[in-house]
């Protein structure tokens, strides 16, 4: 037969015998010495009348129990009376830990907590081999034990006590931060020295040896071009061809011996520059001015230049060149407000005159190209104006379409008799107190020598 397990009923039983009274059978706990009470109305009993039952007992304490903490896995069955000696060693009975931490645990705990977990346990540094409580040791001392080994925080691969560590990391390390003291700026130590070969702020003697005290690299350049006194320097005429060249302390004396050079050398160069302006100028006129045959003027106040003409016989207006192709014949147009010849006080004469040009000793001579003129009738609308056109064929007979010399004017060629006054006042040939006359040669038949 097993008994059920009801601790208390167990414990009471197992710590005292069976005892008789006039009750009849009852257990009574004698653990709690001297005094009996019974169980039934309380009332102290007299020991006297007491007496053991011998043979309950006997049956009692041969009956087969299990543990009382079979439940937590305890799998000891034995008679009753062992029970006490195995509670005494059973692993699932709970126990006061025996460094007196207050801790209760179960037996089968308590090897692992006296050794890694009792706060009252005593534990020996790894590191520096004291003593320790084990609750000093977890709070405070682990972590830092100042014989700990380390590695440097830094990563130079050092391993030493953490009580060295710290001057280590600051005056020691190949890897750690120092400032430039030139530059300020920050480096890993041991790349430092590649920096101050480079370092802007670095001081450096000046090329020339011109002073003992150093310069910041970065400032030499400067330095040796316009402040080192013993740097070689130009003459600033040197563009004006003087190639003297000397320290620049001495410059000034130079200066001031060779003013007459000077004078001389830069009067020699505006002249050059002269020369090349005007052939610029040139250029500049033959790129930007006509060069396509066709030439259009405006002639603006047109009124006072027309009464001019008129007072002073024979004004004639002459138009800007203008080529008749990029490299072909230069001529001028040529007007007679108040006509000319055959046309002179009742008509407009215009002509067109071949002038010295810069390919004529490469062109085809008498000139033979096909010449119009036009005078435009200003009409807002398109459709209604009524331009008035001449055209004409040179005959390679006339002297006026040979090869034009140089200082010699050459006649026109044209139409005297172009339009007439009457027929000019007419329509819009002349608004906004201008005309506007066109010449075109017509290039056509134009080949490039
Ligand atoms: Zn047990
Ligand atoms: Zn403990
Ligand atoms: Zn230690
Ligand atoms: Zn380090
Ligand atoms: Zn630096
Ligand atoms: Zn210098
Ligand atoms: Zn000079």
């Amino acid at each position: 037969m097993f008994l059920r397990s009801n601790t208390s009923v167990w414990k009471r039983m197992s710590l005292c015998c069976p005892v008789q009274n006039c009750l009849g059978t009852q257990i009574l706990d004698t653990s709690c010495g001297g005094v009996f009470k019974c169980p039934e109305d309380d009332t102290p009993l007299d020991y006297a009348k007491l007496y053991p039952d011998r043979e309950v007992q006997t049956e009692i304490m041969n009956s087969l129990v299990r543990c009382t903490h079979y439940k937590d896995g305890c799998r000891w069955v034995d008679k009753l009376q062992s029970l006490q000696t195995h509670l005494d060693s059973c692993l699932y009975e709970s126990v006061p830990c025996p460094n007196r931490c207050s801790s209760h645990l179960l037996r089968f705990n308590l090897d692992d907590h006296i050794e890694y977990l009792c706060p009252k346990r005593r534990v020996v540094c790894d590191f520096c081999a004291q003593e320790f409580p084990g609750d000093y040791m977890d709070q405070t001392h682990a972590g830092s034990c100042p014989k700990e080994i380390m590695w440097c925080e830094n990563k130079c691969g050092a391993k030493l006590e953490r009580r060295f560590l710290s001057n280590h990391m600051k005056n020691e390390c190949h890897k750690r931060t120092v400032s430039c003291q030139f530059c300020d700026r920050e480096f890993v130590y041991e790349t430092l020295q590649t920096h101050q070969y480079q370092c802007p702020r670095f001081p450096v003697s000046c090329p020339n040896r011109c002073d003992p005290t150093k310069i910041p690299r970065e400032e030499v350049e400067v330095h040796v071009q316009e402040l080192c006194p013993s740097a070689t320097m130009s003459c600033p005429f040197k563009e004006a061809g003087c190639k003297f060249k000397c320290p620049r302390y001495s410059m000034e004396r130079h200066l001031e011996e060779s003013q007459r050079t000077h004078l001389h050398l830069a009067w020699d160069l505006v002249k050059r520059q002269q020369q090349q302006i005007s052939n610029l100028c040139g250029t500049l006129h033959t790129t930007t001015h006509v060069t396509d045959g066709t030439f259009v003027w405006k002639i603006s106040s047109y009124k006072a230049k027309y009464i001019e003409a008129l007072y002073k016989n024979g004004k004639e207006l002459v138009s800007q060149p203008f080529y008749t192709s990029r490299f072909g014949y230069k001529a001028a147009l040529s007007v007679f407000l108040n006509g000319n010849g055959a046309g002179e006080g009742k008509y407009l004469s215009v002509y067109i005159k071949l002038l010295p040009g810069e390919y004529d000793n490469i062109l085809e001579w008498p000139f033979r190209l096909p010449v119009s003129f036009t005078l435009y009738d200003q009409h807002e609308d398109v459709d209604m104006r009524a331009n008035l056109t001449e055209s004409f064929v040179p005959d390679p007979t006339w002297k006026h379409f040979q090869k034009p010399m140089k200082d010699i004017e050459s006649l026109g060629f044209g139409y005297p008799k172009f339009v007439s006054h009457d027929i000019l006042k007419t329509r819009n040939y002349i608004r906004d107190d201008s005309i506007i006359i066109r010449v075109s040669v017509d290039t056509k038949r134009f080949i490039l020598p």
